[in-house]
C-alpha cells in the first residue's frame, strides 16, 4: 500500500508523515531529504548550480539511503555517511529548488524512489508524489496551511534543530521563494492531485491531522477526493 502524502513546507507534513508510518508500521519515504543531499553534495564538490550536466551526473553517482535509526528516526546518508543534520542547513534549503527543478534529476530520483517503494507498504512525502512519482498510490493527501502559519512552524522547527543564524523574516523569504520555484517549475510542480484530499492545518494539532488521516485511511469506501 502507498499512501502520497503532498504538500508546500511548513504544512506539517514531514511530522504527519512519520507519524502516520510508525502507527501504520510502513515505511516512511522522506522524497525531499533525496533533494537536499544531492543539494549538499553539490555543494560540497563545488559545483556551480547552474551547471545542469555537472549536477545529472553526480545525481547518477550519488548513492543515497535513507535509513531508519534505532530510535525509529530516519537519517539520511551520502555514500554510507550520515548527512541527516547537514542537509537542513539554510545553506541546501535557500538552493535545493533550483537543483530538484532539474528534469532529469528528477527523473534519477523518481526512478530511485520507485524503487524503495517496490517491497514496502510505505508513506512517501513530498510535492509531486501523488501527481508523478505514484499517481496509482492508494490513498493521496495534499496538506496546507496559511502562508504565517508555515513560516512560524518552520522557524520553530529549525531552533529545535539548533539551526543558527536564523530569523522568522528570512525563514519566510526563503519559504515564498521555494513556494514560487517549487509551484511553478515545468516538470512536476507542486500541485495538488485531482483526487488528492484536502487537508487545511492552519488551526488543527498534528494529533488531529494524523487522526483525520487515517479515518480516511481505514475507511475503504472513502475515495480520494477534495475540498479545495
Ligand atoms: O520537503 P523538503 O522541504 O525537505 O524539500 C526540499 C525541497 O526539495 C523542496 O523545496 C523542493 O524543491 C524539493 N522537492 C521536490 N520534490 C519532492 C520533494 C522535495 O522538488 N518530491
Amino acid at each position: 500500500m502507498i499512501i502520497a502524502v503532498d504538500g508546500p513546507a511548513g504544512a506539517g507534513k514531514s511530522t504527519v508523515a512519520k507519524i502516520l508510518a510508525q502507527k501504520l508500521g510502513f515505511l516512511y519515504i522522506d522524497t525531499g531529504a533525496m533533494y537536499r543531499a544531492l543539494t549538499l553534495s553539490a555543494l560540497e564538490n563545488n559545483l556551480d548550480l547552474n551547471d545542469t550536466k555537472a549536477l545529472v551526473k553526480l545525481a547518477r553517482i550519488l548513492r543515497i539511503n535513507l535509513e531508519k535509526d534505532n530510535n525509529g528516526s530516519l537519517r539520511t546518508f551520502i555514500d554510507g555517511r550520515d548527512v541527516s543534520q547537514l542537509i537542513r542547513e539554510p545553506r541546501i534549503t535557500q538552493v535545493v529548488s533550483d537543483v530538484a527543478k532539474i528534469k532529469d534529476v528528477r527523473e534519477i530520483m523518481v526512478k530511485s524512489q520507485r524503487q524503495m517503494a517496490r517491497q514496502n507498504d510505505c508513506v512517501v512525502e513530498g510535492r509531486d508524489i501523488a501527481t508523478v512519482v505514484f499517481p496509482g498510490a492508494d490513498k493521496k493527501f495534499y496538506i496546507d496551511a496559511n502562508f504565517q502559519k508555515r513560516a512560524k512552524r518552520r522557524f520553530r522547527e529549525l531552533k529545535n534543530l539548533n539551526v543558527g543564524g536564523i530569523s522568522l523574516e528570512n525563514v519566510a523569504l526563503d519559504l515564498k521563494n521555494r513556494d514560487k520555484i517549487d509551484s511553478t517549475r515545468e516538470v512536476a510542480p507542486l500541485k495538488k492531485a485531482q483526487d488528492a484530499i484536502y487537508i487545511d492545518t492552519t488551526n488543527m494539532t498534528i494529533e488531529e491531522v494524523v487522526n483525520a488521516i487515517l479515518i480516511k485511511i481505514r475507511n475503504p469506501d472513502d475515495k480520494a477526493q477534495n475540498s479545495k
